[in-house]
């Protein structure tokens, strides 16, 4: 089967490379099914899963929004973080979701901080949703 090579990087450095079938991540426009051979294009991510598709099997890695460039060979994942399922603190991300959740109830007043405390509530879940892959 045809495979594309895929990079994940952060600003700490690459956190998943290899040559998988499909890669499937979650645009700003939609969501995004990538083969080998695709269009070279550059989409802006929301916080999400990126599904990696390889011999069958799926791997999650939990991307907090970032950019997608796809190229016909390559797929470059650039985000602020990202981690593989194996990698995510389960207790800290619940923390983090209670976090946000008491800064969204005491905070409405203060527009920034509450989208502050929304985008940390959407990373918190989407790395808990990635370790229980349900997605
Ligand atoms: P927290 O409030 O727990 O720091 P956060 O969403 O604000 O969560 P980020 O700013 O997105 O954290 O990430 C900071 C760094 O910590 C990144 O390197 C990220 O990969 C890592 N990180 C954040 N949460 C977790 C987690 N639950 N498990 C593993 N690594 C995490």
């Amino acid at each position: 089967m045809k495979t594309i090579k895929v990079s994940v990087v952060t600003p700490d450095g690459p956190v998943y490379e290899s040559d998988v079938e499909m890669v499937i991540a979650k645009a700003q426009s939609g969501e995004l099914g990538i083969l080998p051979g695709h269009i070279s294009m550059v989409a802006p991510l929301q916080i999400g899963a990126v599904r990696l598709k390889k011999e069958g099997k799926t791997e999650l890695v939990a991307v907090s929004g970032g950019l997608l460039e796809v190229r016909p060979d390559q797929v470059t994942i650039l985000a602020q973080a990202a981690e593989l399922a194996t990698e995510i603190d389960v207790d800290r991300a619940l923390r983090a979701k209670e976090r946000a959740e008491q800064r969204l109830h005491t905070q409405k007043q203060d527009h920034v901080d509450f989208r502050r405390a929304e985008l940390a509530l959407q990373r918190a879940i989407n790395r808990l949703s990635v370790t229980e892959r349900k997605l």
